[in-house]
């Protein structure tokens, strides 16, 4: 690989909504993010506070995870 042609990888700093933080190799310092690991009902397997309308719910109906035959 050339030298110099990279971006500079750093510690990032990743906010989430549900306050959780974490970090991860990055090119920006920091990063906020409505969803992670900790907070996503696919990862938590239940309803978070931290979930909210809009995003999620077009992703669930898109997908069809808002039915129950698909739970
Ligand atoms: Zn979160």
């Amino acid at each position: 690989m050339k030298k110099d042609i990279h971006p500079e990888i750093k510690d990032c700093k990743v906010t989430c909504a549900c306050g959780n933080t974490f970090t991860c190799k990055s090119t920006k310092e920091e990063i906020n993010v409505e969803i992670c690991s900790e907070c996503h009902p696919f990862y938590t397997g239940k309803q978070s506070r931290a979930t909210r309308a809009g995003r999620v719910d077009k992703f669930n109906k898109k997908y069809g995870f808002d039915k129950k035959e698909n739970a």
